[in-house]
C-alpha cells in the first residue's frame, strides 16, 4: 500500500514511521526543504506527561506516559531521562502548591535536594517539585534522525516543492499542522530562545513558575539552553516581540543571574496546532486522514496519535480488499 503523507513535522515523520511499521511504502512531502516541521521545530522537546496535567486534560497524561518508550525505542540515546524540577522563588509559593494540587507523578524537595539534582541552583530555591520520570529530547536532532531512520529503512522524501502530486496513492494523511485545511483548528503561538552560555551545568528542564509568565529552561547540550515559551491565541506567523523576548529573558535571569551573560543565538515563534478542547485528533475528511491539534504535546503525543492514524490509513487498504 502506497501512502503520502503530508507534513514532515513531528506528526508526520511519526506517522510514517508507524506506517512503514505496518507495511506500507511511504512518501513524505513536505513544501519546506527540509524535516522538522514548523511549530515543531521551534518546541522544547519536553516529554512531560505529568507536569502538563497542571493545565491539561487528563488524557493527556495517560496518552502522554508511553512517549519516553516510544522515542527510545526508535532513536536510542536521543532520549535524556533526568526528570524535571519545578521550582518558584520564595514569593511565588502559592503557585508551586497550585501546581501541585494540579498533578501527580512527583515528590517534593527542600532546598539541599533542589542542590542536589542541580548544583547550579544551590541555595536558590527553597522549595520545589521533582519529577523523575520524565524525559527530554533534542527535537531537531530527533526529526533529523528520524528521517534518516526512515529514509534507511524505504521511506522517500520529497521536500521543498510547492504542489504535492497525489496519484498513484492509496491513502493521504494530512499532518500539515495549521496550515491544514481541517476544521475548528486554531493557532497557539509560541515564541522562545535559544541561549548559549558556559559553566551553567543544568541536566534536566526546570520549570520557573510565576503568576503571569511561567517559563522553562530546556538544556540541549554544547552550552545552548532553550528558553520558553509565550503563550499567545495567535496564529501570526510573524517574529518574536520585544515584549515575549524580554519576559523570557527576564525569567531565565530569576532562574539564575548567570544568564545575564548569555549569547542569543536564536530568537524564534512558532504556531502550535489547537482545537478548542486543546485534545489532538484523527480524523477522515474526504478521503483524507487528518492528525492534528497536537498543541503542546507534539513529542509527547505524537507516538500514540501516529499509530492511531497509521491504523486509519491501513482501514483504507483493508475496506478496498474486504
Ligand atoms: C515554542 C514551543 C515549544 C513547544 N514545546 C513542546 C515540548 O516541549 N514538548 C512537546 O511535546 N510539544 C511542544 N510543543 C508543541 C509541538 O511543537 C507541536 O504540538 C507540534 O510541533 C505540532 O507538530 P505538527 O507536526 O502537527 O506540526 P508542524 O511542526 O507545524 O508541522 C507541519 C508541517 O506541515 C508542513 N506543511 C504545511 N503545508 C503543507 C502542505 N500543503 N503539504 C505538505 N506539508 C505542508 C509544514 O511545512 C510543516 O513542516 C511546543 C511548541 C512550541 C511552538
Amino acid at each position: 500500500m502506497n501512502v503520502l503523507v503530508k507534513g514532515a513535522g513531528v506528526a508526520g515523520l511519526a506517522t510514517a514511521l508507524e506506517l512503514q511499521r505496518r507495511g506500507a511504502q511511504v512518501t513524505v512531502f513536505d513544501p519546506q526543504k527540509r524535516v522538522g516541521g514548523s511549530a515543531s521545530w521551534y518546541a522544547g522537546g519536553m516529554l512531560a506527561p505529568w507536569c502538563e496535567g497542571e493545565c491539561a486534560d487528563k488524557r493527556v497524561t495517560e496518552l502522554g506516559i508511553a512517549a519516553t518508550g516510544w522515542w527510545n525505542n526508535v532513536l536510542p540515546g536521543h532520549v535524556e531521562c533526568n526528570g524535571t524540577l519545578v521550582v518558584a522563588p520564595a514569593r511565588d509559593h502559592a503557585e508551586l502548591n497550585r501546581f501541585a494540587s494540579r498533578t501527580t507523578g512527583f515528590r517534593a524537595v527542600d532546598a539541599k535536594e533542589i542542590g542536589a539534582l542541580e548544583p547550579a541552583l544551590s541555595d536558590r530555591f527553597r522549595r520545589g517539585l521533582f519529577f523523575e520520570n520524565e524525559a527530554h529530547l533534542e527535537p531537531r536532532l530527533a526529526m533529523q534522525a528520524l528521517q534518516v531512520c526512515l529514509a534507511r529503512t524505504g521511506c522517500s522524501f520529497r521536500l521543498g516543492r510547492t504542489v504535492a502530486d497525489q496519484t498513484g496513492f492509496d491513502a493521504v494523511v494530512d499532518c500539515t499542522g495549521i496550515a491544514s485545511p481541517v476544521a475548528g483548528l486554531r493557532g497557539v503561538r509560541g515564541e522562545m530562545l535559544l541561549l548559549r552560555i558556559a559553566d551553567l551545568p543544568l541536566k534536566r528542564p526546570v520549570r520557573l513558575l510565576h503568576p503571569r509568565i511561567p517559563v522553562y529552561v530546556v538544556p540541549r547540550g554544547e552550552n545552548l539552553f532553550m528558553i520558553g515559551a509565550t503563550m499567545i491565541e495567535s496564529a501570526d506567523h510573524g517574529g518574536a516581540t520585544v515584549r515575549s523576548v524580554l519576559e523570557l529573558l527576564n525569567a531565565a535571569y530569576a532562574l539564575h543571574p548567570a544568564f545575564a551573560d548569555a549569547e542569543i543565538v536564536e530568537i524564534g515563534a512558532g504556531i502550535r496546532p489547537a482545537f478548542s478542547d486543546n485534545l489532538p485528533r484523527v480524523s477522515r475528511h474526504r478521503g483524507t486522514i487528518s492528525l492534528n491539534g497536537l498543541y503542546r504535546h507534539g513529542f509527547l503525543l505524537a507516538p500514540v496519535l501516529a499509530a492511531r492514524a497509521a491504523a486509519m490509513a491501513l482501514e483504507t487498504r483493508d475496506a478496498a480488499n474486504g
